[in-house]
């Protein structure tokens, strides 16, 4: 069984990394903690390295719903999932101990693939093309036909994932408070002979996206969620859907998702 003051650290087993959290991890059990090896028994999970390592914390240790998740950046840059850096970690400690903490939850998505296996992504799931041919994808809306896409890929992002891939696709930035995903076009083509929405668009929890592939010469596109890409050779088809679990964090006073994306591209 977990015990609440155990903690679990997520990070690149290299030498600089583990010189740098030697006095985290001292400061930690000077706290009343307990540094463990094993994430199973962690309450507290925390990925050090910047959002790309929070993503992989999470999956790594398998979207746990009943332990907190927090990010340490080890250098002062923003970020978006990262409250801490090496130096304010001293702040997480008392939050915890003395149950003064606010927890955040971030909704998470559902990719199901061929299906089959279903995969939770706290930023995004893409199919892209992995040549230099278009890919085709019929896309479905609760099971009717709503376009047909044909260009390099589309993104489909949770409301924290629309600060990542999503934005530098012209997506929205979305609320998390709202319990949705949005849908982007990754270089659409539109003429005459092929036509998109050319705009993203948002869908509401409840709703089922599909994303079929056409048969069209290009048949090996990627998919991806977050981080890792799906070593799958024939993507059929992507059923999104947003779950009902949450990856629950930690939430510091005076540092709410907007002051987080203030600060990350103001
Ligand atoms: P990466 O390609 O090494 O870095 C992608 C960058 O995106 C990093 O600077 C990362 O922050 C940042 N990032 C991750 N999640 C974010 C979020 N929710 N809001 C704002 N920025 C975010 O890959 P990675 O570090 O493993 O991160 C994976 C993510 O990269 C994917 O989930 C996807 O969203 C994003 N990505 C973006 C593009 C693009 O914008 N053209 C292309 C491919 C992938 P840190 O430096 O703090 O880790």
């Amino acid at each position: 069984m977990s015990e609440r003051n155990n903690i679990y650290f997520y990070y690149q087993k290299d030498e600089d990394t583990e010189k740098k959290l030697e006095p985290v991890f001292k400061l930690a059990n000077k706290n009343g903690f307990q540094v463990v090896d094993d994430d199973k028994e962690a309450t507290i999970i925390i990925g050090v390295g910047g959002d790309g390592m929070f993503l992989q914390a999470i999956r790594e240790t398998g979207y746990r719903q009943d332990a907190i998740y927090a990010g340490i950046t080890p250098e002062n840059v923003s970020s978006l999932y990262c409250d801490f850096t090496l130096e304010n970690f001293n702040e997480l400690l008392p939050a915890v101990l003395h149950e003064e903490l606010e927890v955040r939850r971030f909704p998470v998505i559902k990719a199901k693939v061929n299906n089959g296996n279903s995969f939770y992504c706290l930023n995004e799931v893409t199919i892209r093309s992995t040549i230099v041919k278009t890919i085709v994808i019929d896309v479905y809306i609760d099971n009717q036909h709503f376009e047909t896409f044909r260009g390099d890929g589309m993104v489909v992002a949770t409301p924290t994932g629309s600060t990542a891939y999503n934005k530098s696709n012209n997506g929205a930035v979305i609320d998390p408070l709202l319990p949705c995903f949005q849908v982007s076009e990754i270089a659409s083509m539109n003429n005459n002979n092929f036509r998109t929405l050319g705009s993203s668009f948002v869908l509401s929890k409840g709703r089922v996206l599909t994303l079929k592939e056409v048969e069209d010469g290009n048949d090996h596109p990627i998919v991806s969620f977050d981080n890792e890409a799906l070593p799958i050779r024939k993507i059929n088809e992507v059923e999104v859907t947003m779950d009902d679990i949450v990856v629950k964090t930690v939430k510091l006073k005076n540092n709410s998702y907007w002051d987080r994306v203030k600060r990350m591209f103001l």
